[in-house]
């Protein structure tokens, strides 16, 4: 549909004119790609040859209009129409020719504007004033299609030229309009496509960055080092300052890396973080923000003013010296958890963020994050990973519980000493799981965590039918309590060996002691007269008994001896039928009635490489204690028996016997067995330590049978002389 106001055309262009004006303005077109400039100078070619002034038009992307050029031939009326443009700006459903001409895709003719016309045409009041003062008296607007697309309109009004305009003019225009909208299709492709090339490439050097980066960020796991690189390639690529925050376990802020296009400004960055810090609290604190509210703190315009942000004015004085002109802070965010925060910071460049920099920044950050993600489980499992082997190879038992008292750990070191396998106690309640454990568990010192340590206490546990003696010493802390023990039951034993050793010695020595005294005293009275018989029994007892007390004192002096192991030992090969002999003959001068003693050995023996004063007194006391535990007499016999490689020398008698439960514990250092299954027989229970302690150190093994009641039978093998000569 076309609007014609009136058919009359006031123009009156030759065609040769018109030719002329096309190809001029053809040309034109094509001189140049900023189709802006390029409209303005075609409006400007139209005016004042065409019209008195020229408006175009463009249907911007979201189908609004917008005024591109303007053109009068009046710097007036150009002032009104600038006015008209801002104050009453065409719209797709004004009255207006250009949006009429875009909205029915046909030329808009007003051969006639009359007053009625014209106000007919405007919006309200004030826009019908503008436009009276305008004047225009005629009208043209031609659509701008390109592709079948309306992209815009050209408006010519003719108003103190008097011109009147036709069906001619509107033609001459739908002519113009139709190079202006080729032209403006061309700039606009032109445009769109240099807008996309720049876009890729920005695109490509964000890419190539954010992989640069990305190779930074993996490279190392140390997340500090790798973070300091990161700030480093930041600037001057993204910012001319950067500083990396992170919260600690502690959730404290930590500042890992500053860098600056200058590094004396670098430092001053971070002596404005050591005196104002930053804390995850602090509402005066940007940096705080990004870290609690878990969001990206834009700050476009620094350099409108610091004041708000400075905490006091030494703090907006070095806010100032930093010359800041945009910044953002990016919160550092892995798996839900804010990490930290990356701070960009623009002020010598002058440049200014905008949203292609806030997604390249949190792209960048959310790199940043994984990589200190990363970085933490790799440090947590290899502390773990130490911590477990530790645990695993510690000799202290380890023992965890929750705040229920459900046994959360039990290291090797724990089923070791307990004999209780992880399997059995883990997941259970230590009551339950640990026999004696609820009557113990009270009096356990528990140090608190940071406190000093507790002094162990040693406590009785019942396990698998033991008496364990337990020191144990625990750290308390937020999820429960850590417990540490060692097994003391050995120390124990022997506490307790020793203290009966001090009872039993003592008596020991005193016996012998009171008889020599008692023998010595009656030695010396005057008023007795002693017979030469008389005489001759009380010198031996004395004799006897100094002799007991010397074995008894060497004995202790053995025992001691063989712990420091300062013993020496000689090996030789030696003939052990001699020694035995030796031994039996030295027994044979003393020996309680019932007792025989006899040697079994075959007549050719092999000689055995040991030391051979060690072996007579192993013999010696074995020999002894055969003779000692016989109280009621009996045969005793010395056997020497040649076997593979080795010789036994087995010590029998027909005595009380040895339960078979305290087989073992006999060699045990001061370990005697009850008074009542020995019949009292004194001793220090020194003298199978010894043997065994010189039998072992001669390369040999002592053991025994026995039976209570039944007597027993001491076998010392040891290794024959390697030349095997009999
Ligand atoms: P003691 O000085 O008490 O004899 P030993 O170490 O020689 O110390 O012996 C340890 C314990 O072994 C003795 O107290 C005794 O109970 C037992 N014992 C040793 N030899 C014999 C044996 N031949 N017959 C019975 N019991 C023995």
């Amino acid at each position: 549909m076309r609007a014609h106001a009136s058919g009359d055309t006031a123009g009156g262009w030759t065609a040769e004119t018109r030719l002329r004006f096309l190809a001029q303005a053809t040309e034109l077109l094509a001189a140049s790609l900023d189709y802006e400039e390029t409209l303005e100078r075609v409006a400007q070619l139209a005016v004042p040859a065409l019209a008195d002034w020229c408006v175009v038009d463009e249907v911007r992307d979201d189908g609004e209009l917008a005024r591109v050029a303007v053109v009068a031939a009046d710097a007036r009326k150009q002032e009104l129409l600038e006015r008209l443009q801002e104050r009453y700006p065409p719209t797709w459903d004004s009255p207006q020719p250009a949006a009429r001409a875009v909205r029915t895709r046909d030329a808009v003719l007003f051969a006639e504007l009359t007053p009625d016309v014209i106000a007919a045409n405007a919006v309200d009041d004030g826009h019908a004033a503008l436009l009276r003062e305008l004047e225009p008296r005629s009208a043209i607007a031609v659509p701008l299609v390109a592709h079948d697309e309306v992209i815009g309109a050209m408006s010519f009004a003719a108003a103190e030229s008097g011109r009147r305009y036709g069906e001619d003019d509107v033609r001459l225009a739908e002519q113009l309009a139709r190079r202006v909208a080729l032209a403006l299709d061309r700039a606009r492709l032109y445009q769109s496509e240099q807008r996309a090339r720049l876009e890729a490439e920005a695109a490509g050097e964000r890419l190539r960055f954010l992989a640069e980066t990305t190779a930074i960020l993996g490279s190392s796991l140390d997340y500090e080092t790798t973070l300091e690189r990161l700030a480093r390639l930041v600037v001057p690529a993204l910012a001319d300052c950067c500083v990396v925050d992170v919260l600690d376990e502690r959730r404290q802020v930590r500042q890992v890396a500053v860098a600056h296009v200058d590094p004396e400004r670098a430092e001053l960055v971070r002596r404005l973080e050591e005196r104002y810090p930053t804390s995850e609290a602090d509402s005066r604190s940007l940096v705080g923000r990004a870290l609690r509210e878990a969001t990206t703190v834009e700050l476009p315009d620094l350099d409108v003013g610091v004041d708000e942000i400075a905490q006091d004015a030494e703090h907006a004085e070095g806010l100032r010296e930093l010359a800041l002109v945009s910044g953002m802070i990016v919160p550092l965010i892995a798996r839900g958890q804010t990490l930290g925060a990356i701070t960009l910071l623009t002020s010598t460049s002058l440049r200014r963020y905008g949203p292609d920099d806030l997604t390249l920044a949190e792209q960048l950050a959310s790199r940043a994050a994984i990589a200190v993600d990363n970085a933490r489980l790799y440090r947590e499992a290899a502390e773990r990973g130490r911590a477990a082997r530790a645990l695993a190879t510690v000799a202290d038992g380890v023992l965890l519980l929750d705040r229920d008292g459900v046994v959360r750990l039990w290291n090797p070191g724990a089923e070791r000493i307990t004999g209780l396998a992880a399997a059995e106690v883990l997941g259970r309640p230590a009551r339950d799981a640990i026999p004696g454990w609820s009557e113990v568990e009270h009096a356990l010192p528990v140090a608190h965590e940071g406190g000093p340590a507790p002094r162990p206490l040693a406590v009785p546990l019942d396990i698998g039918g033991r008496e364990l003696w337990l020191s144990f010493a625990g750290v308390g802390f937020e999820d429960g309590t850590v417990f540490t023990f060692r097994d003391l039951t050995e120390e124990r034993r022997l506490e307790e060996y020793r203290s009966e050793f001090v009872a039993t010695a003592s008596h020991e020595l005193r016996t012998p002691l009171a008889a020599v005294y008692g023998a010595a005293v009656t030695l010396r009275r005057g008023d007795i007269r002693l017979t030469e018989e008389e005489r001759e029994v009380l010198l031996a007892v004395i004799a006897d008994e100094s002799d007991r007390l010397a074995r008894i004192v060497n004995d202790i002096l053995w025992a001691s001896r063989v712990d420091s192991s300062d013993t020496d030992v000689r090996i030789a090969p030696f003939d052990a039928r001699q020694t035995a002999r030796r031994v039996i003959e030295s027994a044979q001068a003393h020996l309680p009635e019932g007792i025989e003693i006899t040697l079994e050995a075959p007549e050719l023996l092999p000689r055995v490489a040991a030391d051979e004063p060690k072996l007579a007194q192993v013999l010696t006391n074995l020999v002894d204690n055969a003779v000692k535990y016989s109280p009621d007499g009996g045969r005793i016999a010395v056997r020497l028996e040649p076997g593979r490689g080795r010789l036994r020398l087995v010590v029998e008698d027909e005595g009380l016997g040895i339960p078979a439960d305290e087989h073992e514990r006999i060699f045990e250092k001061f370990y005697r067995l009850d008074p009542n299954l020995t019949r009292g027989v004194g001793g220090t229970g020194l003298g199978l330590y010894i043997c065994r302690a010189l039998v072992e150190r001669m390369g040999g093994r002592i053991s025994v049978r026995s039976e209570e009641g039944e007597g027993s039978a001491f076998t010392v093998e040891l290794p024959l002389a390697a030349d095997g000569n009999m």
